[in-house]
This record gives C-alpha cells, structure tokens and sequence, in this order.
C-alpha cells in the first residue's frame, strides 16, 4: 500500500501526518510518500520525513501513486483526473455543506473517509478531529481577543488606579467554548455562558463561569451529543436573555452550529448597538453563517467600534500542536481500515466506517449527504 501526505491549500498550515507519525506507519507493506514542503508551515521540514523513511515527490507522483491519500482540504478537480481509480482520501471535506462535490468524488470512483463525520461516541473519541481542533480553536479564539482588546483582562489593584476586569459571554458550551472558557479564566475574565444544552449547566459552572438559564430548549437527547434546531418561541426569548449579557460584554466567543445547518443567529445588529467601542467578538461559527449579525467568514469587520473577527480555522494558526492531535486522530482511524500487513480493509459494518465514509464504488453511500441530492 502506498499512502500519499498531500501539502495543504496555503490558507490552511497543517498537515495530515509528522514525520515521526507517518514513521509508525511505514512497515514491509506501506510506503509513505510525502507532498514537497507538505509540512513546512506546521514547522516539519522535507529533510524530516526524509530521516523517518518517507519519499519526498511531487504533486502529481503522489496522486497517481497513492492508494490511500491523506488531505485536510478538498482535493481540486485538477487532482481528480490524476488518481488511480478505487483510491482512498481521508480528509475533513464538511459532507453536509458539500454534498454535489462529494457526487464528483463518487464518479471519480473515490473512496471518500471525511472525519468530521465520526459518531460522537467514546469509541471513537480518539479519531475525532473535530474535538481535537475545536479545542484549539476555543484557546486560540481567547488569546486573540485579548490581543485585539484594548484593555486587560485581569483586575489589578495598583496605587496607579484599579482595573476591573474584563467580562467574556461565551455562545455554546461545546468543545471549543469550554476551552474558550477555561482560557479566559485562567487569563482573569469574569466569564458568562450560554448553551441550549443545560447539561453543560454543571461543566460551565465547574470552570467557573456562569450559565445564563434559558427555559424550553428543545430535547437533544437523541441528536448524539449535538445540538438541534429550536423552536421560535425559545429563539425569542435566549435573544432576550442574551440581550443583557451581550450589552454587559467586553469580548465574546461565538461558538454555536448545528450539524448539517446554518449556524444560528445569536447577535443582532440592535445588540451589537448595546456593547461598547472596543469590545471584541471572535465568530468561530463564521464558516457556516455566524452567529452574529454581519460576520463575514475571513475576515475581520468594524460595527461601530466593535471588532468582529469571522474565523472558523483558528486551529490552523497553531499549526505544529493541530497537525499532532490531528494526525493521530488520522493515525488511530486508519487502524481501523487497514489490517497489520497493511491492507484496505473496509468493514461497513463498523458505525465509524459507516458514519464517515461518504463515497464507496461509484457511489455518494453516506445516507444524511445522499438526502441533500
Ligand atoms: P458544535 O461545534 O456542533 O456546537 C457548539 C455548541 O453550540 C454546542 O454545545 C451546541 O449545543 C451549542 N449550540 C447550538 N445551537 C445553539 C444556540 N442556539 N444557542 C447556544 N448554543 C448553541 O459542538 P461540539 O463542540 O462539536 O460538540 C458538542 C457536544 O458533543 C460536546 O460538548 C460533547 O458533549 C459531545 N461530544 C461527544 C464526543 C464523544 O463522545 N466522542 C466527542 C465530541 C463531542
């Protein structure tokens, strides 16, 4: 089997796997080819791979050679015409917002494994690349708004005056808010949380924030650890709560999405109106809508003195620890579709197999994509 690292797009700087990750994969049976300079952003340089037994080629040698291709990012159409029919291509392609492009990929005769598909169970928590990298994104997201902010987060008491400190609303409760969370904490922020999950309710509160209660959130049992749609009346009255929260805030965290849909719209412009010049917001639901009125995903815009940074891939700006976690949730995943002598196997009737796998023979086989076709 060979398996082809591909370099990233230039707006993403990690890579799939390290050299010395890519190193426990290679035995008799596996090669292990690598993009030129497939590393060099995530600070893993060609000589690297090289010293962990990994072949250094070009673009087009890796498509053409590869069984199984490793590539965050989409593959361009360009690349398409190049692979071997049946190839394998894991990556994080968001299925559900890219479904005619994962038909492409089926008559292409791909083999499509997307992670950010995985089941959210405790099996497969160590595959699972959207915790790994929304953990980083909710860190990231504190830092630079306390880079952007023109005051301290902290209180100080000095004979020079006293500060207050600064307070942080963070919008959803997940895995890159409770990290927003407990970074804002440790920095000094006095931190507010909302979610319409109330099970967070006691995690929120054990990092030393508090939870906004918001009655009526619809039942999400059943929706595997994600959030679901809620109804107007509920809508109406979280916009009410937060209202206070957000005219009270300096800096607020962004972090609500629901699988497969347009990222709820948390703050309005009239909201916006109440906070002060100077304060910060970082949408990390920018990629999929935003949360907040007048986002735009890559950029930064200014509302009347309110900086408002719209950036879903905050995890690529710490390449080198995002390229780890990420490559051994890679590495733990192919476990799963390749025997010890290093051949494709593919058992469907495993639920991460099933769940992530979203082009097979010629087809889009992935039940949720097919429906949206
Ligand atoms: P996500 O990125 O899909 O959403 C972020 C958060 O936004 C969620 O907590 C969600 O409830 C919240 N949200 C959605 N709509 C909202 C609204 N209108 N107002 C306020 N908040 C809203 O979530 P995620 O971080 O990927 O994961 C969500 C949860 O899934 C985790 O907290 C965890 O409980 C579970 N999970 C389980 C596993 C596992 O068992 N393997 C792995 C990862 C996550």
């Amino acid at each position: 089997m060979i398996v082809g690292i591909l370099r990233e797009p230039n707006h993403d700087k990690r890579v799939s796997l390290l050299p010395e990750q890519a190193k426990s994969l290679i035995k008799n049976n596996t090669r292990v080819l690598a993009e030129a300079g497939a590393g060099a952003a995530a600070f893993a340089a060609d000589e690297a791979y090289v010293a962990s037994g990994v072949a250094i080629a070009s673009r087009d040698e890796i498509l053409q050679q590869s069984d199984l291709i490793l590539a965050i990012q989409p593959l361009t159409a360009n690349d398409l015409t190049k692979l071997k029919s049946g190839t394998v291509v894991i990556g994080v392609y968001q299925p559900l917002f890219t479904a005619p492009l994962m038909q492409d990929w089926a008559r292409a005769q791909l083999t499509t494994f997307s992670l950010d598909m995985i089941p959210r169970t405790t099996r497969a928590q160590s595959m699972d690349v959207l915790s790994s990298q929304a953990n980083i994104a909710g860190y990231r997201a504190v830092l630079l708004a306390a880079t952007l902010y023109p005051r301290y987060f902290p209180m100080f008491m000095t004979a020079a005056g006293s500060i207050t400190p600064a307070r942080v609303l963070v919008l959803g409760a997940g895995v890159a808010g409770l990290q927003a969370v407990a970074t804002a904490r440790r920095l000094g922020a006095v931190v507010e949380v909302s979610d319409t999950r109330p099970a967070v309710k006691e995690e929120v509160m054990s990092l030393g924030a508090k939870f906004i209660e918001v009655e009526g959130a619809a039942d999400a049992s059943g929706a595997g650890g994600y959030a679901v749609e809620q109804s107007e009346e509920y809508k109406r009255r979280q916009q009410q709560r937060l209202a206070e929260s957000v005219a009270k805030s300096d800096i607020i965290i962004t972090t609500a999405q629901i699988p497969g849909k347009k990222a709820p719209l948390l703050i309005t412009e009239a909201m916006l109106d109440s906070m002060r010049a100077g304060s910060v917001i970082i949408d990390l639901a920018a990629s999929t809508g935003g949360n907040v009125a007048g986002t735009q995903n890559d950029t930064t815009v200014y509302h009347k003195g309110i900086c408002i940074v719209g950036n879903s891939s905050l995890a690529s700006d710490m390449p080198s620890d995002a390229s780890k976690l990420y490559g051994k949730n890679v590495l733990n995943f192919m476990q799963l579709i390749m025997d010890k002598e290093g051949n494709l196997l593919l058992n469907f009737e495993d639920d991460i197999v099933k769940g992530s796998c979203v082009t097979h023979n010629g087809a889009v086989v992935h039940d949720r994509v097919l429906g949206l076709l």
